[in-house]
């Protein structure tokens, strides 16, 4: 939406703005009322799966906007626009309740499944997020270590001072991190080190290549290499076909999320999906 030149710095007209800047208001106003609805916004599900032993590790929780005239909207649509004003952190803190309802939810039916909620960079640097966790973890009576955190390096690099303080204190709750998208924002390794992370999940678009182009499976075996050496777990995104997953247990990553194994589903689905993973532990009749 930058009506900068980005030589000069001088802003230019662009017939094509007024257009843009129209349908963006739109779509925060629609966004605002959606987060006043009940049924609008809703969570899927994806399960992140060990590669050694096949167990489900935990699962990723991803906002899904059923729109009441447009539809389904993707994430990727309307979560960049919501990033450009405060309504990011009430979208947020709606995928948290949400995300740790459900937590509760899993634990009362006998399921200890953590659950991971991406956090935008707005919101790392927004005071009232750690308090805004643990009073949620308190209403719910989950356990910190149940919730995980995804940053992307971006969002910490964008102001490093605060984010980790930010960082540091949701750890010291016991509540799990992870840098999301791994390999696509600028790195600092200096931070990287420094930082109270103990994920490492390399973006999917290196994954996806990773089988035919030499150069994404180098970056793949960097990142697992360099992470392993920092002391953390590695998951792959992304992980379409059986040939990934092969490729991925030779390089001895951690743990694979994607389409191979199952799409974000809503949460009863996933529950089911579990069960079924599950060999039975009872004999039938
Ligand atoms: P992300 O956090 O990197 O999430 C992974 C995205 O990859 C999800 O897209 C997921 O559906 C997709 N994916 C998973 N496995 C595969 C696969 O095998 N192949 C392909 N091609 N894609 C796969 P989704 O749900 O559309 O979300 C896109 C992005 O939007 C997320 O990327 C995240 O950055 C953001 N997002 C989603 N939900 C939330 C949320 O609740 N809060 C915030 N702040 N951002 C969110
Ligand atoms: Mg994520
Ligand atoms: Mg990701
Ligand atoms: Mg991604």
């Amino acid at each position: 939406y930058s009506a900068k030149d980005t030589k000069t710095g001088v802003a230019v007209y662009d017939p094509a703005m007024q257009v843009e800047d129209g349908s963006r208001l739109l779509l925060l106003g629609d966004l605002r009322r959606a987060l006043d609805s009940t049924d609008q916004l809703t969570l899927h599900y994806q399960p992140k799966i060990r590669l050694n032993d096949g167990q489900v590790s935990g699962a990723e929780a991803l906002v899904r906007w059923q729109h009441p005239t447009r539809g389904a909207i993707p994430p990727a649509e309307f979560i960049p626009v919501a990033e450009t004003t405060g309504l990011i952190s009430r979208l947020t803190l709606y995928v948290l309740r949400a995300a740790l309802g459900q937590v509760r939810t899993w634990l009362d039916d006998g399921l200890t499944l953590p659950v991971a909620v991406n956090v935008s960079p707005r919101c790392l640097l927004d005071a009232g997020l750690v308090g805004h966790v643990v009073a949620l973890l308190r209403e719910f009576d989950v356990p910190a270590s149940l919730l995980r955190l995804e940053v992307t390096e971006s969002a910490v690099m964008a102001n490093p001072a605060t984010a980790t303080a930010t960082l540091t204190e949701l750890h010291e709750l016991g509540v799990r991190l992870s840098i999301d998208d791994y390999g696509t924002g600028y790195s600092s390794m200096a931070y990287l080190k420094r930082l109270p992370v103990d994920e490492l999940k390399v973006d999917r678009t290196f994954v996806l290549h990773m089988d035919a182009d030499h150069d994404d499976a180098v970056l793949v075996r960097g990142a697992i290499e360099l992470g392993h050496n920092l002391g953390m777990t590695v998951v792959a995104e992304g992980v379409e076909g059986i040939a990934h997953v092969a490729a991925l247990q030779a390089l001895g990553c951690d743990i694979a999320q994607g389409y191979h194994y199952a799409r974000p589903m809503p949460a009863a689905d996933l529950s089911r999906w579990i069960s079924d993973q599950r060999p039975a532990t009872v004999p039938v009749g």
